[in-house]
């Protein structure tokens, strides 16, 4: 048996795990792999990895034999008790110094849970963190994508802060995608335009300020035909599947008190598709208005990009909001401006617009809000025009628009100095006596509303 020959060892040897040995192979790294089922790790050595210099084990001991110490280990397995399975197994052959990593998608509560575990207790020494970084540093950066020559990849927090910025990424992809199928849905309904018009539109797009990953796939979604030549995309069941994702960056938003409203909406878009039969029963009996469009075309479809373009400027101060409150709870210190250049390249939101937000958080690491940056201001006054015509016309014409219309609505509950809270306070004091505060004395007062006693 060989000893002390891999740089890293990474177990599960399923999509994910599989591109990256193979991204770490093709860097000069020497990767050590392991899955549970280990009839993938021989096929994976015969086929994907033959002529690499690719090894591979068959028991966890094997694995942590292999690895130069200190050990480094990656997980790509299916989030949730497999993490502990694993976890538990590495311990027996693992040294203190060594270092796991778990690269899914698990939920943050329990990687604070689980870093707990392994470190007994205590807190890590932060010089010995700092050596460790380095050497896996090396090996992510290396392989990471990478714009302007940056790598988008970096150290986020202590225990579960990377994987809490990466819910709040799949959260963000949420709402991007729930924005695009609504700006999909209304120039279709509105204008009756055909997938291969609607994919020309994208195209465009593409090449301005909403130039990103997601609008380049759905331009080519579009174009995309089946085998009789019509679009595929009106050919697949428009009921959306979850992984859980969304709802955990939801529910933390819930939690920690962050209104994070358009992630919400694209949460709960999917959940009403789900109920497709019920759907259809009610497009039967639920009237909707006979509006027709009458507007200038070339202007809506410019002012649907704008809607777009606001509304995802709302997504990202939200998501960012939720970010703030969570390093709060959780004493993560985060950096704002290097989570955006990680987003920025390599990953499902990527854009050029992470680049405008990861400028507006080096000019300014404390900013409150990505809405008080000089150039989101400019950018989200400028698109509102647009932005409110096309969340009217939805309206009128009776086209769903909830993430649309949702961030339109926190754009002018945020811009507003006084809110209604001032009757809901005095509804909550009339029937449950819960006081509320004075505007000129600030004292808190409760009144007796009906004069009885
Ligand atoms: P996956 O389908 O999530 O998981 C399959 C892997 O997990 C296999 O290696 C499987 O081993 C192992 N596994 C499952 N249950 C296990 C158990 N009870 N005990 C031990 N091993 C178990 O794989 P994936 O799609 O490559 O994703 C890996 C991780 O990356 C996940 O956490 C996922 O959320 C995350 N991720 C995935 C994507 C994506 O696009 N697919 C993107 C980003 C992140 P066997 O072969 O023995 O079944």
């Amino acid at each position: 048996q060989e000893v002390g020959i891999a740089d890293i060892g990474l177990i599960g040897l399923a999509v994910m795990g599989q591109n990256l040995i193979l991204n770490m192979n093709d860097h000069g790294f020497v990767v050590c792999a392991y899955n549970r089922t280990k009839e993938k790790v021989t096929h994976f050595l015969e086929n994907e990895a033959k002529g690499t210099k690719i090894v591979g084990a068959y028991s966890v001991q094997e694995l942590c034999m292999k690895l130069k110490s200190p050990r480094k280990v990656m997980m790509l397995v299916k989030a949730g008790p497999a993490v502990d399975a694993f976890i538990k197994d590495l311990l027996e052959y693992l040294e203190e110094g060594d270092i796991i990593i778990d690269g899914g998608n698990s939920h943050y509560p329990d990687t604070i849970r689980r870093t707990k575990e392994v470190n007994g207790g205590k807190d890590e020494d932060k010089k010995d963190k700092k050596d460790k970084d380095v050497t896996v540093k090396e090996i992510f950066q290396a392989i990471s994508a990478k714009v302007d020559g940056e790598p988008c990849c970096d150290y986020v927090g202590q225990d579960g802060a990377g994987h809490f910025v990466k819910m709040v990424h799949n959260g963000i992809e949420y709402g991007d995608m729930q924005m695009i199928c609504e700006a999909y849905h209304i120039l279709k309904e509105t204008l009756g335009l055909s997938a291969d018009e609607l994919s020309d539109i994208f195209t465009e797009w593409n090449k301005g300020e909403l130039d990103s990953y997601l609008i380049e796939i759905t331009r080519d979604i579009l174009k995309f035909k089946d085998t009789d030549g019509s679009p595929l995309v009106e050919h697949i069941k428009d009921t959306a599947g979850q992984k859980g994702t969304g709802k955990w960056t939801v529910v933390s938003a819930l939690d920690t008190g962050s209104p994070v409203t358009l992630i919400g909406e694209a949460v709960f878009a999917r959940c009403l598709s789900a109920i497709k039969s019920e759907r259809v029963q009610a497009s039967k009996i639920l009237p909707g208005p006979n509006v027709k469009f009458t507007g200038d075309k070339k202007q809506f479809i410019h002012d649907v990009s704008k809607a777009l373009y606001a509304s995802k400027i709302i997504s990202y101060a939200q998501g960012f909001m939720l970010m703030r409150e969570a390093a709060k709870e959780n004493n993560w210190k985060l950096n704002y401006s290097g989570i955006a250049l990680m987003w920025r390249g390599g990953c499902i939101i990527r854009s050029v617009f992470l680049g405008d937000i990861k400028n507006a958080y080096t000019k300014n690491p404390e900013l409150e809000n990505l809405l008080f940056d000089p150039f989101f201001t400019k950018a989200v006054s400028e698109a509102t025009p647009g932005w409110r015509n096309v969340v009217s016309q939805a309206a009128l014409q009776g086209i769903p628009a909830p993430a649309l219309s949702a961030a339109l609505a926190f754009y002018d509950g945020y811009r507003h100095a006084v809110l209604p809270a001032n009757l809901l306070q005095a509804q909550r004091d009339y029937f449950g006596a819960h006081t509320y505060q004075r505007l000129d004395n600030d004292a808190w007062v409760h009144t007796n509303w009906t004069g009885r006693g």
